[in-house]
């Protein structure tokens, strides 16, 4: 059965939704999104991705392409039509169509596309064994807190990642970890939970942002500072978090196991916390 998808105000069969060629999107990258996971049919820390999304949209000067509540509703919409209860829906916004011009166009609608994908997010194999990390150079762009559209130095970190058998690749700047192509990092030392702090250098990942917020309720130290890859591999616990893996345990990083190479207890109780508040 096809999805049926979003495309600039209309619910289409996906083989109905067709973007000009001219879309500035197609051949600048010019444009950005949003994940937002659903659990229980419900969208999981949908105010701050938006909060996210009206950020990158004006530091790129482009308009929102629908109201606030709009778009609230293209989202439960899609969940709806697909019968998602467990899932992810990405959503982008493209500066629109017009001739060929690296300045910004001005005055054209932007072009809003939204779809749902299925996925169990919560019962998740590798959130039970824990995935593997390789280290690899951060190639990125200086504006990595815009959430662009073009990933293709993710793509290529992430295929480079693939093809070592790792489930993510670990970017690194200057002698530290950035981040992930997809998530954001951490470690856990002598009870303290480490990852990097906010800057031009990262995406200000929104599971980060709760995470951060839950763990101070529940008493973990989280200490915003840079680590090394080898202070990772020596590290007694690692994970990364994205609105699709939630809490992810690291075992391994570079081939080195870290700590006993299972997932951790505070990376465990971490995803524990999560989770009940995303059902909550
Ligand atoms: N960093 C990068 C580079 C990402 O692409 C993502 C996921 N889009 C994240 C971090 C995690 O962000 P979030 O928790 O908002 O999914």
């Amino acid at each position: 059965m096809s999805r049926i998808v979003h495309l600039n105000g209309a619910f289409l069969p996906e083989q109905e939704a067709k973007v000009s060629i001219f879309d500035r999107g197609y051949y600048f990258g010019d444009g950005v999104y949003e994940v937002t996971a659903v659990v229980d049919g419900k969208l999981v820390d949908y105010a701050p991705h938006m909060e996210r999304l009206d950020r990158s949209l004006r530091e790129l000067s482009m308009p929102w392409p629908c109201t606030k509540d709009e778009l609230r509703a293209v989202h439960e919409e899609l969940a709806k039509r697909n019968g998602i209860t467990e899932g992810l829906i990405y959503m982008q916004v493209t500066r629109g169509v017009a001739e060929r011009d690296f300045a910004f166009p001005k005055n054209i609608p932007s072009t809003l596309m939204a779809f749902t994908q299925v996925k169990a997010l919560v019962d998740s194999p590798n959130a039970k064994t824990g995935v593997k990390v390789v280290s690899i150079p951060d190639i990125r762009w200086k504006r990595r807190d815009i959430k662009s559209i073009a990933l293709l130095a993710q793509c290529m970190g992430k295929q480079q990642a693939s093809e070592a058998g790792a489930f993510e690749g670990w970017m690194v700047e200057d002698g530290f970890v950035t981040e992930g192509t997809s998530s954001s990092s951490y470690i856990v030392k002598e009870g303290r939970v480490i990852t990097r702090p906010l800057s031009n250098a990262i995406l200000p990942g929104i599971t980060r942002k709760s995470l951060m917020k839950l763990a101070a309720d529940h008493d973990v130290t989280i200490e915003e500072r840079l680590f090394s890859v080898d202070e990772a591999i020596a590290a007694d616990e690692a994970f990364l978090t994205s609105a699709s893996s939630f809490v992810m345990p690291v075992v391994e990083i570079d081939g080195h196991p870290i700590g006993s190479a299972k997932p951790g207890p505070i990376t465990t109780r971490l995803r524990q916390i999560y989770l009940e508040s995303a059902r909550a």
